[in-house]
């Protein structure tokens, strides 16, 4: 019963993240590196523990756990750093959304001096202290292009292991929205995952596509930095939450309630208080969706926004919200209302995707629709024969930390089994 994984060097001429990934790896020769000659020469190794797919913070958090249960792991990871997500595809200004003590991975707190909501330096910063802490090292520049189940193994696989953990992640890969004429606009297109600062677009126009926390978090940016005022799409309706409320955060506030009310009780708390503290968002071009936000979150996954200060801007117009967009031409473009305006720059917020169903052979477990279990939580940690995902039930760091639990509880009681069972017939 194995699993055999291929991962592809080639593959990695075009993967944006591997520049330098050479040098550095020279310069930062390690035991990794060993191992890794040693699995080009071979193209076929044994794992003998499970091989993770991913070095983000799940990936990170379920070797952790397995350590902690002596069971050994490899980590496969694709770029030239752990949590690759937050070291270079997020903006200067990220701090995490949620209040740290929902975001902290299994057996390592974070340190007692870290603010409320950590910087993204300071999770980053977490995170190297955490793999260092359980000796984590993962191979990098591994970018698994295949993964299939094998009844009796063998084949062309250079890894070879019983248990194969999916934590590539649901943001993945760049979701990029299908415009008319998108591709001949005559300035700058960048996804928010090259986005660094708006200090780039000084005196710019810049249209931001899509509002979620992403783009929410960009058009406020660029205000800081003087580009001429921003503008965002808003093609659909969006739930905004102030990000504290009652003197509380409201994601703690939420949780807590949920666990004396139903959601939909939480949800009309939910949108009093936000009325109260926000006003009516509909008068801004921000409409709300028929369904509360906690609801909308557990049935379609889409998530609130939590306002740290772009409603305000919105509000004295140094943000214009648009409708959706009909068709772009040169600098020029056309909103599904019939106006039209000229801008220098666009940036997409139009989120990320998982990019599992182009590696993973077995169509069972994940969807190809949307690369995410098909089970819904909280069963979707577990599949067949050996295959496992960490970091897929869209709640975030937290839901990541209870899938690795999980899953390295399920794995240690087989590999006990195995080692036992190995011992005895030896
Ligand atoms: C801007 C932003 C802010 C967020 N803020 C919060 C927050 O405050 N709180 C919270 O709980 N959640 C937050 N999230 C959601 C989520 O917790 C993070 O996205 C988190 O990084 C998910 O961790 P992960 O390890 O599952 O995925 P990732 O961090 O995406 O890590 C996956 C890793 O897998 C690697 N990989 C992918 N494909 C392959 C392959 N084929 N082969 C080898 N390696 C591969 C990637 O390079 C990457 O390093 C935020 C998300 C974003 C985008």
């Amino acid at each position: 019963m194995e699993s055999c994984i291929k991962e592809n060097e080639g593959k990695r001429a075009h993967d944006p993240l591997h520049h330098d990934r050479t040098e550095k790896r020279r310069q930062n020769a390690c035991s990794v590196d060993v191992h890794c000659k040693e699995i080009i020469a071979d193209r076929l190794v044994w794992v003998p523990g499970p091989i993770i797919v991913g070095a983000g913070p799940s990936g990170l958090a379920v070797a952790a756990c397995l350590k902690a249960r002596n069971v050994p792991s490899l980590v496969l990871e694709r770029s030239n750093c752990i949590a690759s997500l937050w070291q270079l595809k997020t903006y200067d200004r990220l701090s995490l959304h949620l209040p740290k003590q929902f975001c902290e991975l299994p057996l390592m707190p974070f340190p007692p001096e870290f603010p409320t909501y950590p910087t993204k330096q300071q999770f980053v910063g977490y995170l190297e202290a955490y793999a260092a802490k359980f000796a984590i090292r993962p191979a990098f520049g591994r970018t698994v292009v295949g993964a299939e189940y094998e009844e009796g193994g063998g084949g062309v696989a250079e890894y070879v292991g019983r248990w194969l953990i999916v934590a590539t992640g649901e943001n993945a890969e760049v979701a990029a929205p299908d415009i008319e004429g998108l591709r001949d606009f005559k300035g700058p297109v960048a996804h928010t995952s090259a986005y660094k600062s708006g200090g780039a677009f000084r005196r710019q126009r810049v249209l931001v596509v899509g509002c979620g926390n992403s783009g929410m978090e960009v058009c406020l940016d660029l205000c800081n930095h003087n580009a001429s005022p921003p503008s965002i799409v808003v093609r659909d309706t969006v739930h905004i939450l102030p990000r504290e409320m009652l003197g509380l955060s409201t994601f703690g506030l939420s949780m807590w309630l949920l666990k004396w009310f139903p959601v939909r009780l939480v949800d009309q708390f939910l949108l009093l208080v936000s009325w109260f503290m926000l006003g009516d968002t509909a008068r801004y071009g921000l409409r709300r969706p028929p369904v509360g936000p906690l609801e909308l979150k557990s049935l379609l996954g889409k998530t609130p926004v939590l306002d740290v200060g772009t409603l305000a801007k919105i509000k004295s117009g140094e943000i214009k919200v648009q409708p959706a967009i009909r068709r772009m031409t040169g600098h020029r473009v056309e909103f599904v209302d019939g106006r039209s305006e000229d801008f220098d720059a666009i940036v997409l917020a139009t989120g990320y995707r998982s990019n599992v169903p182009s590696w993973l052979k077995d169509k069972e477990f994940f969807s190809d629709k949307d690369g995410l279990p098909r089970k819904p939580f909280p069963n979707s940690w577990k599949g067949e024969r050996g295959l496992y995902a960490v970091g897929f039930t869209r709640r975030g760091l937290m839901g990541a930390s209870a899938d690795a639990r999980r899953i390295a509880r399920d794995i240690e009681q087989q590999w006990n089994a195995e080692t036992k069972h190995g011992q005895s017939r030896s």
